[in-house]
């Protein structure tokens, strides 16, 4: 059969090959997989199977049921002191990613160039191109600890770009951006007149302060879209929730765009996040301190191997320098000791000779994969290869 021209050339995601290589063999252990090693709170899959046992198997509104919004609305409110209406200013979506495509399908014209630093997530080039506009990649470097600034936007010639896409805390560096960070970075954008999207999907994993958004730097508010999410601060991955906030007649346009092509996001998801979000901040709270404590861990393993590690203060991946060719390490280490890492340039040229490293899964699982990294280095791998 034809296919269109624009999924002619779309890559794999990088990510995902990786993986077929390690599921090939059953003593693998992976630090590769974006997403968090717990189960949802069990009071949230709870609600969700309470739904189910009611019948509540019908399509919601398009928007998403309004007690949702409305928790949303209001755990915005309260704890990033974003203030959005439930009504016109918050789409519930399937997943981040919906929320992200949304977005670009809603503000991208063809031709249109869109920033996004790097090294980032994967999913925003391929999604600006789908959306007919033109990634504009704006090299970050480790010695700003990965943080956006207006010396690296103008170095990338940024000024020309319609919409910038913001992603922090990030993946795959673990990078933040403090407010005064932000507030460089909104000054360009109100000067330039670029819009942003900001994936906030790890906003609750912030391990040192609080989470800023650019969203309440002043002017800010209606030119960003906020995007967030339930997969990875209640770990409900699986459920496919997430959700937009922004100015009314943006969510307007990304709800009609919608409505036609998801109706509605999944509804036993959606009774699972509004229990999520009622009652289960303390099992957010634990799962918090537990990343940290693997965040420590593996921080201080690298750096007392050797290898140059900028410190993660958010998400849940680590990002050491590996001193080389990180497509070889990654292949290498794979091959002679069983531990999957995914190679750094996977998300961008900036990623070039770092690891990411995740460390979403066991105490006991990262001990004896730090091991077998470390053993790696003394005998397979030169630091100055
Ligand atoms: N944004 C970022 C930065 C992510 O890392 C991910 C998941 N890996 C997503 C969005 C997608 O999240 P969701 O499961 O909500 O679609």
């Amino acid at each position: 059969m034809r296919l269109a021209d624009r999924v002619i050339d779309l890559p794999e995601s990088g990510i995902r090959e990786f993986f077929e290589l390690a599921e090939a063999r059953d003593d693998v252990i992976s630090l590769g997989v974006g997403e968090p090693d717990f189960s949802a709170p069990w009071a949230a899959r709870m609600a969700a199977i309470d739904s189910l046992e009611r019948g509540r198997t019908s399509y919601t509104s398009n928007r998403g049921l309004r007690e949702l919004r409305e928790r949303i609305a209001e755990h915005h409110r309260h704890q990033y002191d974003q203030v959005y209406d439930p009504d016109e200013a918050v789409l519930v979506t399937t997943g981040a990613s919906e929320a992200v495509d949304l977005a670009f399908r809603a503000l991208v014209d063809p031709g249109d160039v869109v920033a996004v630093h790097d090294p980032t997530y994967i999913s925003y080039g391929p999604g600006i191109e789908l959306a007919g506009g033109e990634p504009l990649s704006v090299p970050t470097r480790a010695a700003d600890d990965f943080a956006l600034t207006r010396e690296r936007l103008e170095a990338a010639g940024a000024e020309r770009a319609d919409a910038l896409v913001l992603c922090y805390p990030n993946n795959p560096t673990g990078a933040v951006m403090t407010e005064s960070q932000l507030a460089e970075v909104a000054g360009f954008c109100r000067e330039h007149d670029v819009r942003v999207i900001a994936d906030e999907i790890y906003s609750a994993l912030t391990y040192e302060g609080e989470h800023a958004s650019i969203a309440t730097q002043p002017g800010m508010r209606e030119r960003t879209i906020v995007i967030n999410g339930f997969s990875k601060a209640y770990a409900m991955t699986g459920l496919r929730l997430g959700y937009a906030m922004g100015p009314a007649e943006t969510i307007d346009a990304m709800n009609r765009i919608h409505q036609y092509t998801m109706l509605s996001a999944p509804t036993t998801a959606q009774y699972a996040a509004i229990e999520a979000l009622r009652s289960c901040a303390d099992d957010v709270e634990e799962m918090v301190e537990e990343y940290d404590r693997r965040r420590r861990f593996v921080h201080s393993r690298f750096r007392e191997m050797g290898l140059d590690c900028f410190e993660p203060r958010g998400a849940f991946y680590a990002f050491p320098d590996c001193g080389g060719d990180d497509e070889a390490f990654a292949a290498e280490l794979l091959e002679a000791e069983g531990v999957a890492v995914v190679p750094g340039s996977v998300f961008g040229e900036g990623g070039r000779g770092h690891l990411r490293v995740s460390y979403a899964t066991s105490m006991r699982e990262l001990k004896r994969a730090t091991e077998r990294i470390e053993s790696f280095l003394a005998t397979e791998w030169s630091v100055t290869a």
